[in-house]
């Protein structure tokens, strides 16, 4: 499961892509359908952004938008990302997708 730029969890709507990376000029790779967004897993490129509290409940709502969270699943959703937040090391990627995992761990007990 990864979660894209764009804010979306890609679970199969990928497509496969080539790109140039220090290993090799072409290392295969996988792109977002939907958004056009490629990936580079071998430099790391992971998005490692650090917003505010504030901006970062924007981004979580958002989040839970665009992947399709239930109304009753959103509130539970902001809370652990609110409650991840301040343990404070981690990024905006990994609390979103911190959250979601463990929201669906929740779901599915
Ligand atoms: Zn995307």
């Amino acid at each position: 499961m990864i979660l894209c730029e764009c804010g979306e969890i890609i679970k199969d709507r990928t497509f496969k892509d080539y790109i140039k990376t220090s290993a090799n000029p072409s290392t295969c790779t996988i792109g977002h359908q939907k958004c056009g967004f490629i990936f580079d897993f071998f430099d790391g490129k992971k998005p490692k952004k650090y917003s505010s509290r504030t901006e970062l409940k924007c981004l979580a709502v958002c989040f839970a938008k665009k992947n399709k969270l239930e109304q009753n699943n959103i509130g539970k959703f902001l809370v652990e990302v609110d409650r991840l937040k301040s343990s404070g090391t981690l990024s905006d990627y990994d609390i979103l997708l911190g959250a979601y995992i463990k929201l669906n761990e929740v779901q599915f007990v």
